[in-house]
């Protein structure tokens, strides 16, 4: 018998589980603690607890992780793993370092059904939904990574810019990031952690309600014509539908909802779409991140020159529009966006593995 991982538990439902087996309430908060903040990956290290109540969990349950099917370095110390789940499926989650902190880019399909036509994972057929253990699973490994490094900066924010579209697997994405912020666990602030999605609407209004984080709309073209071009699912919602779900989604902390926009040569990095990009989003404190289209043999874009990015960014900030442009972390060992899953494509997976899955949106 497969044995539930507990890593897909809440702290109230590890608590409701105390209840059954007539334990005190409390050695649930214990167990939460150790799974999350304390990254434990037996019951034997969770020393507080009777060894009856350990021995009790560990038949009943399992905390075990994906298996590391392989770790690249890049020279600026991103660090991208390949990880097995227990079904076979491959993802990828990288660690990126900064100034005073990490980041974690953390998957949540294996594959991608939209198929942006810029992006690798997006050419991989979609197999499935990650379950919730899988997803805090790649925190725990970066977190125990980096521990076992010895390194002393936190690992402080959790961007949901991996393999996937978050918001196509919306109920097991709420229920992580619920865990992920919980005070008791590893109380990540909700302005930490970044959810960054295609557009779907309905989906970022359930989001929105049930529990709002940092949202990333990847919206990539200030038209409907040119984004109907790169992303098929621009056909059912609009750019200014998009902008005003954006205008309605709650601020964390008054934080800003950040616009993407993968400026890709000759596709949408004229003047002219700076122009219409700035009278889109003027009047409200939007925040954009450019980023520069990272190239991969699989794709038919280039990156535009560094004079033409420097010159898009001058315009919106000349219009008062808060604009930064990403740096590609990771590039060298295929992690920078985008360039997920580009092994799976060539060498890991059979092409049976992946079988072609009609998406839905709500
Ligand atoms: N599916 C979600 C989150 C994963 S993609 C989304 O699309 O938002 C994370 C970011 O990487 C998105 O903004 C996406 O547009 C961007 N991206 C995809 N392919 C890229 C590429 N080749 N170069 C640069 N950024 C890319
Ligand atoms: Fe999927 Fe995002 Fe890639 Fe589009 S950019 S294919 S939504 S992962």
């Amino acid at each position: 018998m497969i044995k539930p991982n507990l890593r897909d538990y809440t702290i109230e439902e590890i608590k409701e589980l105390m209840k059954t087996l007539g334990e005190p309430l409390y050695r649930g908060e214990q167990i939460f603690h150790w799974i999350t903040c304390k990254n434990a990956i037996t019951f034997e290290e969770m020393t507080n607890l009777p060894k009856t109540l350990r021995a009790k969990f560990s038949e009943k349950f399992s905390l075990e992780l994906p298996e590391i099917l392989n770790k690249e370095e890049d020279i600026d110390g991103t660090t991208k793993f390949a990880l097995k789940l227990a079904d076979g499926s491959l993802i990828e989650t990288v660690i990126i370092p900064e100034r005073d902190h990490y980041t974690l880019c953390v998957s949540t399909q294996v594959g991608c059904p939209i198929g942006c036509k810029f992006c690798v994972t997006g050419k991989l057929r979609f197999k499935r939904n990650l379950e919730v253990y899988e997803i805090i699973s790649q925190v725990v490994l970066a977190r125990r990574y980096l521990k076992e490094k010895g390194e002393i900066l936190p690992l402080r924010n959790v961007v949901f810019m991996g393999m996937g579209e978050p918001l196509l697997n919306l109920q097991n994405l709420i229920k992580a990031l619920k865990i992920l912020a919980h005070s008791k666990g590893f109380n990540y602030s909700r302005k930490r952690l970044t959810v960054s999605t295609v557009g779907l609407l309905k989906e970022m209004e359930i989001l929105a309600k049930e529990f709002p984080v940092a949202l990333a709309l990847s919206l990539h073209a200030p038209t409907d014509e040119i984004r109907r071009k790169l992303i098929p699912v621009a056909k059912k919602y609009s750019v200014k539908e998009l902008i005003s779900a954006c205008k309605k989604f709650p601020r964390i902390k008054n934080s800003r909802i950040t616009i993407e926009y993968v400026l890709i040569k000759n596709v949408n990095d004229s003047k002219e779409c700076a122009i219409k990009l700035a009278e889109l989003l003027k009047g409200y404190p939007f925040k954009v991140n450019l980023i520069p289209f990272n190239p991969h043999p699989d794709l038919p874009f280039e990156r535009p020159s560094s004079d033409k990015i420097e010159r898009f960014q001058k315009y919106l900030l000349s219009q008062k529009i808060l604009t930064t442009v990403r740096k590609s972390k990771g590039l060298m060992i295929n992690a920078a966006c985008g360039q997920l899953g580009a092994k799976f494509l060539k060498y890991s997976v059979p092409d049976s593995m992946y079988k072609k899955t009609a998406f839905r949106t709500s």
